[in-house]
């Protein structure tokens, strides 16, 4: 089994963080700015050497970029016991201002390797940034350096970046997809939080981590069983069918869903005459034709029946839990819904009638000056109520669906069969309705029912929420595999925002911060943050917007 004993398995791919660190990287993220007095690093004899007006010659203010997204590896555990770790590694550019103007700038590519922590109070799981150790930090000087390296700039760019990690505010931790535990349809009190934890945090491979989740005190699960079911997705996850009657349990006692509900539905046919026929017997439908086109009894009248509309409604309590066993192919047998049920029907005929008024008698004024009045009116013809108490299932069949507004798995009740026990009413017309149009009326209350009853939730939501970004992430491509013992599901997740297709990439680009433009590929461009960058495929459009071309790269558009 994929959930490998676990009550629910995660499984996350590179591919989903990599979208993460995009999105970070495109909103800004790891920008350092900051300086470095180096007349506070000397001792009072030699600050006393420097006169006070030098000092801003002593300034050093520099400025981290990131150059690229920042990718990541999840590294394979040496020993069993060494905590779940991931590797990062990106290009930084990194400028220093000395002597009180001088630009210097150079790249560097840094490596660093962090824990996966885990929030034990709210199951969270995050890199922890601020614990990393960085592997590697190589600087590409671009010209000699040998009397700026004096001053140590390496030590102050790692100084900078190490102080930047380790500073909380930062948020250079992010949280990553998790199961929440509170269940939808339930009120926000901690009563109703689905007691979880997290069991085991495995890296499967470099690019798969697992992670194993319980619920209650459950404590099997084997982390050696734990495997990659989620190759060519961003996410997946396993739920075994024995933790989703965990999940239902918790659920049906909790949730605020209203377990009595009632509906009214309706649908109209051609006249049936028969029908008339059965319920004319008990009622006297003329009369009921006459009182409602009521005329004070001077006039003639004529009408014709030209459709009926048959109103079902029930008014459903549910009195048990409807309990489920998952079939092959998505098929879901529903078991044991017992139900109290007052179920109503109303008939009501179409009639278009026509009344003549007799122009020699008398009539009150309100009643106008013409001879022949036509008009169409709806008639009630019959009505009745039945309960049924203590009502059984015949046959339910479901499926299990992916709810896009909870990201939950929930069981949807597709077809319902009750045992309909008329027996009492032998007397009822609607007994001797055609079979066709009885089984019709019965069947639309069965299906109004099983879309009625509350959602069968059987996994807690999962949840992705990644602080400084502002995007909506959007989950495509769900796979639902459903076995009889366990549930999969497999998902792309990734940003519109950082979409793979980007069709006619523009040939320049203009940095709406200072107002210039560069050809694609200019080397100034990476002096700018990317949220300043849009793209022009024509340089007049950009001209004509009133911007001003790179002196390095379109010296002739070049103006300022
Ligand atoms: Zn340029």
């Amino acid at each position: 089994m994929k959930s490998a004993g676990y009550d629910i398995v995660v499984l996350l791919n590179e591919k989903f963080l990599n979208q993460v660190t995009g999105a970070l990287f495109y909103n800004g993220f790891l920008r350092i700015n900051g300086s470095v007095k180096l007349y506070e690093e000397l001792d009072q004899e030699n600050l006393d050497k420097i006169p006070e007006d030098l000092y801003r010659f002593l300034l050093i203010n520099y400025r981290i970029k990131l150059n690229y997204e920042p990718s990541i590896d999840f590294l394979p555990a040496v020993s069993p016991d060494d905590p779940a770790r991931v590797r990062i590694h990106t290009a930084l550019r990194v400028y220093f201002w000395l002597w009180d103007g001088l630009e210097i700038k150079f790249d560097a590519n840094i490596s660093l390797a962090a824990g996966l922590e885990i929030d034990s109070k709210t199951n969270q799981l995050w890199i922890d940034f601020a614990h990393s150790d960085i592997e590697a930090l190589a600087v590409k000087y671009r010209y000699s350096m040998e009397q700026t390296v004096t001053l140590k700039l390496d030590q102050i760019m790692e100084n900078a970046v190490r102080a930047y990690l380790s500073d909380q505010n930062n948020c250079f931790s992010f949280n990553l997809p998790s199961v929440n535990p509170l269940l939808p349809y339930m009120d926000d009190i901690p009563d109703n939080y689905l007691p979880l934890s997290i069991r085991a945090i495995k890296n499967l491979d470099a690019t798969t981590m697992a992670i194993a989740v319980n619920i209650d005190d459950y404590e099997g699960g084997d982390e050696q069983q734990l495997s990659n079911f989620a190759r060519n997705c961003s996410a997946a996850v396993a739920v075994p069918e024995i933790a989703m009657y965990k999940v239902y349990d918790f659920f049906w006692e909790r949730t605020n869903w209203d377990k009595c509900f009632k509906f009214k539905k309706s649908f109209e046919s051609e006249t049936l005459n028969d029908v008339v026929n059965v319920i004319g017997k008990v009622v006297d439908i003329t009369q009921r034709i006459v009182t409602e086109i009521a005329t004070l009894g001077f006039v003639e009248t004529h009408f014709e029946m030209k459709g009926m509309r048959f109103e079902v409604g029930a008014d459903v309590k549910l009195l048990s839990k409807p309990e489920f066993d998952l079939m092959p192919d998505n098929k879901v047998k529903i078991k044991k819904l017992n139900t109290n049920i007052i179920f109503s029907l109303k008939v009501f005929l179409d009639v278009e009638y026509s009344v003549e008024i007799d122009p020699t008698g008398w009539f009150p004024d309100i009643i106008p000056d013409y001879e022949v009045v036509n008009d169409r009116v709806e008639v009630k013809i019959f009505e009745m109520h039945v309960p049924f108490f203590n009502m059984q299932l015949k046959k339910g069949v479901g499926k299990v669906v992916l709810d896009d507004a909870t990201n939950t798995l929930q069981i949807q009740i597709e077809q319902l069969d009750l045992y309909w026990d008329f027996i009492a009413f032998t007397d009822c017309p609607f007994l001797n309705f055609p079979e066709w149009l009885f089984n019709k009326i019965l069947d639309l209350c069965e299906s109004s029912i099983a879309d009625a009853i509350p959602p069968i939730v059987i996994t807690p939501s999962f949840t992705v929420d990644v602080p400084l970004v502002d995007w909506d992430l959007n989950i495509e491509g769900k796979k639902l595999t459903i076995d009889p013992d366990e549930v999969t599901l497999a998902a792309d997740m990734y940003f519109a925002e950082l979409k793979k297709d980007i069709p006619n990439v523009p040939k320049y680009i203009v940095n709406i911060n200072n107002r210039e433009i560069h050809k694609i590929g200019c080397d100034s461009l990476m002096d700018t943050y990317e949220e300043h960058q849009r793209g022009y495929h024509l340089l007049n459009d950009a001209v004509n917007r009133g911007y001003d071309g790179c002196k390095r790269c379109l010296p002739a558009y070049h103006t300022k």
